[in-house]
């Protein structure tokens, strides 16, 4: 085999290690995080000399736990798992974070930044295990220092397919950079109206800032998924779109929005596995799980406005998604042995 051959096969951000072009990214992102806008908060706070915004989190990425993850879309979990790696901190903190242990506030979410070799090996590690993927679950407040580890691990052999596992709050200025460099963008898309993301999440902006995210997305990626021999996504985009009790996530908006600008066919998971954690209680529209009427109905939706490659969650499998990072090593239960349903007949069946 040819080296051109070679690195043909290989992800593009480890093509871009060996051709230097990382190293520049890098660069770029590092001037994005100082003054600090690298996520729609735009907090503009110098980052690099440690100056905290509202994300709480300084320079550096700390990992709150590393580990193969078998609760992602099949097409990424696949039968060894998805190399997840959670990052502590977050820029959107909503009231009802499942992972709030780590992303909010608490002695776990002050962890010390792992080093760039540190992340390598923590990559190589998860390789090792023969992960499928590397996930990087809630990067967006930390991606300079993520993209060192993952340029250190080229060194080390690592070549796994990146995901980008986020909450849909991204800059534009910050995914720009990241063309080439992301396999898979994995995006939430939790809210279709600004009122309910000023209550849940503090965040004004978010429909209008995901909503350019995606688009961005889709540009770099596209919407026709490339799935490699095994069935598992190399190159693609996955939306998801969390129900929320008392349609606070206004999943028709969302979906008309996907509707008229990625068209039907982009995959979407419609995600049932809500249920009030951290502060929801301090929101009454917020304080009950959703039930399995509301679930239903947006799926319905989706199946109505033409939808075709949707993933619906089994509805009893919500406590499949509740994590404990008392248990860094685990933190969530192994979900293999529950299978999710293609449709709603298929589930009632
Ligand atoms: S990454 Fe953090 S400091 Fe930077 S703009 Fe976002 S919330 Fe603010």
């Amino acid at each position: 085999m040819t080296p051109e051959t070679d690195t043909q096969d290989l992800p593009g951000w480890a093509r871009l290690a060996r051709s230097g072009d990382l190293e520049d990214r890098i660069g770029r992102l590092r001037e994005l995080a100082s003054p600090c806008r690298l996520c729609p908060r735009d907090c503009r706070v110098p980052r690099l000399q440690g100056a905290l915004g509202h994300c709480r989190t300084g320079p550096g990425a700390p990992v709150a736990s590393a580990t193969a993850h078998f609760g992602e879309e099949p097409e990424i979990s696949g039968t060894r798992g998805s190399g997840t790696v959670f990052f502590t901190g977050c820029s959107l903190r909503c009231l009802y974070c499942q992972n709030h242990q780590i992303s909010q506030g608490t002695d776990m979410a002050r962890k010390d930044p792992s080093s760039p070799g540190g992340l390598a090996r923590i990559y190589r590690s998860l390789q090792d295990r023969g992960v499928h993927n590397l996930n990087w679950v809630t990067p967006s407040h930390v991606v300079p220092w993520a993209l060192e580890g993952l340029l250190e691990a080229a060194s080390l052999g690592v070549d796994l397919p990146l995901v980008y596992n986020t909450s849909g709050y991204d800059a534009l200025a910050t995914l720009q950079v990241l063309e080439g460099v992301v396999d898979v963008y994995l995006a939430d898309l939790r809210y279709g109206d600004d009122e309910a993301a000023t209550i849940c999440s503090g965040a004004p902006d978010y429909v209008p800032a995901s909503r350019a995210a995606i688009r961005e997305m889709a540009r770099q990626v596209g919407t026709e998924n490339s799935l490699g021999p095994d069935g598992l996504l190399r190159r693609g985009l996955v939306i998801r779109l969390l129900v929320l009790p008392n349609d606070l996530a206004s999943i028709r908006d969302s979906l008309a929005f996907l509707k008229a600008e990625l068209g039907t066919g982009v995959r979407i998971a419609l995600m049932a596995q809500y249920f009030p954690a951290h502060r929801a209680a301090e929101e009454p529209l917020l304080s009950r799980p959703v039930s399995a009427g509301e679930y239903w109905r947006a799926v319905e939706w989706a199946d109505r406005m033409g939808f075709h490659n949707v993933l619906v969650q089994e509805f009893e499998a919500q406590r499949f998604y509740r994590p404990d990072f008392q248990r860094p090593q685990e933190p969530f239960e192994d979900s293999r042995h529950f299978a999710m349903p293609v449709s709603r007949e298929d589930a009632e069946r």
